[in-house]
């Protein structure tokens, strides 16, 4: 039988209302079978989402402060409301005292997060009459905090192997202590794809409050077109250039499986959304851009040196600097006679006369300067690569827009060509790229 594993954002759940329409959602296709919830999350502008409640609420107690309670009243009647207005059965007023119990003897941080997942979970069991299945049975972190990938999925296997509905809530796991640990925020993504992948999903549904991803960020092009169809490693490019996509690593246990996800919008359920997979369902003929994002704030640093393609080892000696410092690389163009290295320029900071000295020294270049404030944006597509019209039309656009190309960069991917620009031309970068091919 076919299996959907839906996860719902914590927009998705914020209210009983949204609990409703998620009801709905999972009714309308009985392979949606596994649900893994956030924390509810905001339900209007300015309302506090429950993790974050809880994050304060650790500290307040930490720090000896008794308005703890308070924040933990505020968290209490969020899922006391839900639990009234749907006419839940579960007692979550014995689940709020053990936590409540549990905080004021000291309780973990991650502990205190993680319960906006684990009360949402049971909630929404209860509301779906499925089986709660508490994260902690089913998802192992190491000692060091990385994820035990095969524990979790030989275990979770095996656990939900009956087929029967259930909850998993999202973001948190054990360690090989029994202590609580979560991952970073915005994490129940992974917890999604994880049990995706334990129960071999035939789709990864991630619902949220938008009906899916943009092609360009909307704070600097007006009204993006949304993204249908993208494969994972198009959507790895965009995330890495700053566009607010999944979180990073719930990309991974699906992608390596050939799980597709879809990005749907729980406020517009028949929107199709944002199909992300492998390969895509039909390769287009011409070439085609998924997205545009880029970031700002980089600093290159380039070393010129007459016949510095004969010298052995140059560029090893550049990186090894930068490795000595701890900075990690993002790009490195090169010419005939010049390597750039282009960094973050808060990492830079720092170490900026010592990278300087330690190149001067070990490379004797003839040139040697820091140009900062760059911004890197990168367009992503495909088939774009090898069509040498698509590179001209995007260079002409930019140079229609009047903005200078510091930097090009293709790398051997065939999915984006990148171009460094300062930063203050980056919004009229971005525009200008996507009116060309979009707008
Ligand atoms: N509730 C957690 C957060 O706000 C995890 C999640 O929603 O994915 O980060």
């Amino acid at each position: 039988m076919k299996k959907i594993v839906t996860k719902f954002g914590g927009s998705s759940l914020a209210n009983s209302g949204q609990f409703r329409k998620v009801k709905e959602i999972l009714e309308m296709d009985p392979a949606r079978c596994y649900v893994i919830p956030s924390a509810p999350g905001r339900r209007f502008d300015g309302d506090d989402k429950v993790t974050d409640l809880l994050y304060r609420c650790h500290s307040q107690r930490l720090a000896g402060d008794e308005s703890w309670r308070d924040t933990l009243d505020t968290i209490a009647a969020r899922y006391l409301d839900i639990a009234e207005e749907l006419g839940l059965k579960v007692d979550i007023g014995a689940e709020l005292d053990t936590i409540a119990a549990n905080i004021e003897a000291g309780a973990e941080r991650d502990y205190c997060a993680s319960r906006g997942e684990y009360l949402n979970g049971i909630l929404l069991a209860d509301f779906l009459g499925w089986r709660f299945m508490d994260a902690a049975k089913v998802i192992f972190f190491n000692a060091d905090g990385t994820l035990d990938a095969e524990k979790t999925n030989v275990v979770m296997m095996a656990l939900l192997a009956d087929g029967l509905p259930s909850v998993v809530p999202g973001f948190y796991g054990v360690l090989p202590d029994g202590r609580i640990h979560t991952f970073s925020r915005g994490g129940s993504d992974i917890t999604g794809a994880i049990v995706a992948r334990a129960v071999l999903a035939d789709t990864y549904e991630n619902w949220t409050d938008v009906s899916g991803f943009l092609m360009a960020d909307p704070r600097i092009v007006r009204n993006p077109r949304e993204i249908s169809a993208v494969t994972y490693a198009e959507l790895r490019e965009l995330s890495y250039m700053g566009a607010s996509v999944l979180h990073e690593d719930a990309m991974f246990p699906v992608h390596k499986v050939g799980i597709p996800t879809v990005i749907r919008n729980t406020n517009n359920p028949t929107h199709p959304g944002t199909l992300i997979s492998l390969h895509l369902p039909v390769e287009p003929t011409v070439p085609t851009i998924s997205g545009i994002a880029g970031r700002k704030g980089f600093s290159v640093v380039a070393v010129e040196k007459a016949m510095m393609n004969t010298e052995l080892g140059f560029g090893r000696k550049v990186l090894q600097v930068f490795e000595e410092a701890g900075i990690s690389f993002e790009h490195m163009p090169s010419g005939i006679d010049s390597i750039s290295v282009v960094v973050s320029g808060e990492a830079l900071e720092p170490h900026r006369e010592e990278i300087v000295r330690r190149i001067a020294d070990l490379t004797q270049p003839d040139v040697l300067s820091i140009h900062d404030h760059m911004a890197i944006i990168a367009t992503v597509g495909r088939g774009m690569v090898s069509n040498c019209g698509t590179a001209a039309r995007l260079f002409s656009a930019m140079s229609r827009a009047g903005i200078n190309v510091r930097m090009i960069d293709q790398g051997s991917s065939e999915l984006s060509i990148i171009v460094g620009v300062d930063d203050a031309d980056f919004e009229r970068t971005i525009e200008a790229i996507y009116n060309e091919f979009v707008g």
